[in-house]
């Protein structure tokens, strides 16, 4: 089997290129390294630089690589950019996710699994989340998210195309071998924030709100692995090619921890101690987002590995405690 992964030198990109090339796939990346890492990318595979927006590059991959699937994390991701900069995700999500669609139908590539998000739903109205909730979001982010669902369902309805969508919840830890991570500029995300602290990069973690309708007044997030993510799209790959229809999955733990709790579990990963602060509350975060994950365990047959919120801190910091500028040299 050849995959093509788009978005291949990202974080979760580059976490599941390894799961594949583990798997046997033959694997080849295309990533314009605006936010991905050339360290990331997996020395098996074949890599192209380039943009998805840039259609004569789409093409020549196609017709060089003779590829059975497409997974699609080629975006942009940071929810405050979203909102500040929104035509910035209109043109590299949605402009990209379309050229991307024209060269896979005029080269009759059908299969694609794409990488959403949680952002997809905004602020639930129960939790867990199921697939069938309303999609409202909240930021453009995931708003351009919805929309590439969108279009791949009606081009798929048109083309003959199918696709896999897999949603997200909150994705952290990192690889078992610690040689590749998670690696933002600027880093936004609450885990790799907290391991700034014991890495001496930051003085304390700023608790955004302690006074959200939850057992300890902080926001509650579903974390799941990255690995787990990772094997989730090699079984989203099989279920298409298995012939099976196109289908919309989420993917958590299906279990919440609140942000002191995470803290917490991060002082005892480490061993060292954490200084939290309770700051003002981010825009937009709802209290609680947790996954039903039900439909990708009964029909992918998904079974995350990594429930122990504990030992999956402890694998992020198996990377930022030995990379504690990411894949910079310094
Ligand atoms: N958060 C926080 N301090 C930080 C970063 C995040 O308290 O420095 C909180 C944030 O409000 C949210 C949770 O941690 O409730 C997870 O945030 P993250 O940005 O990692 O993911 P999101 O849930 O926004 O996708």
């Amino acid at each position: 089997m050849k995959v093509l992964v788009l978005g291949g030198a990202g974080y979760i990109g580059s976490h599941t290129v390894y799961e594949l090339a583990d798997s046997g796939a033959e694997v080849v990346i295309v990533d314009n390294l605006e936010t991905g890492h050339l360290e990331a990318v997996h020395p098996a595979a074949k890599f192209y630089k380039g943009d998805i927006r840039d259609r004569g590059f789409v093409d020549s991959v196609f017709e060089q690589e003779k590829v059975d699937a497409v997974i699609h994390f080629a975006a942009n991701s940071l929810v405050g950019e979203s909102m500040t900069n929104p035509l910035k995700y209109y043109d590299n999500n949605l402009c990209g996710t379309k050229v991307l669609l024209e060269s896979m139908v005029a080269h009759g590539v059908d299969k694609i699994v794409f990488s959403s998000t949680a952002a997809t739903y905004g602020e639930p109205e129960r939790v867990p989340i199921m697939e069938t909730d309303k999609t409202e979001p909240t930021n453009t982010y995931g708003e351009t998210k919805l929309a590439m669902e969108k279009m791949f369902k009606w081009t798929g309805k048109a083309h003959n195309l199918r696709f896999v969508s897999l949603r997200y919840f909150n994705a952290c830890g990192a690889h078992k071998s610690g040689i590749i991570g998670e690696a933002h500029s600027p880093e936004t995300h609450l885990i790799p924030l907290i391991l700034q602290v014991p890495n001496g990069k930051r003085d304390a973690i700023q608790v955004f709100g302690d006074d959200y309708d939850t057992k300890d007044g902080t926001c509650i997030r579903d974390y799941i692995h990255v690995t787990d993510l990772a094997q989730a799209h090699i079984l989203a790959v099989k279920y298409l090619m298995e012939g099976n229809e196109s289908s919309i999955f989420n993917l958590g733990n299906g279990v919440g921890f609140t942000v002191n709790e995470v803290i917490e579990a991060a002082r005892k990963a480490t061993g060292l101690p954490i200084k939290a602060v309770v700051s003002p509350k981010r825009a937009g975060d709802p209290a609680r987002l947790i996954a039903s994950s039900d439909k990708a365990r009964t029909v992918l047959g998904w079974k995350p590995e990594h429930t122990d919120l504990e030992e999956i801190i402890a694998s992020a910091w198996k990377w930022h405690s030995t990379h504690p500028d990411g894949f910079e040299k310094k």
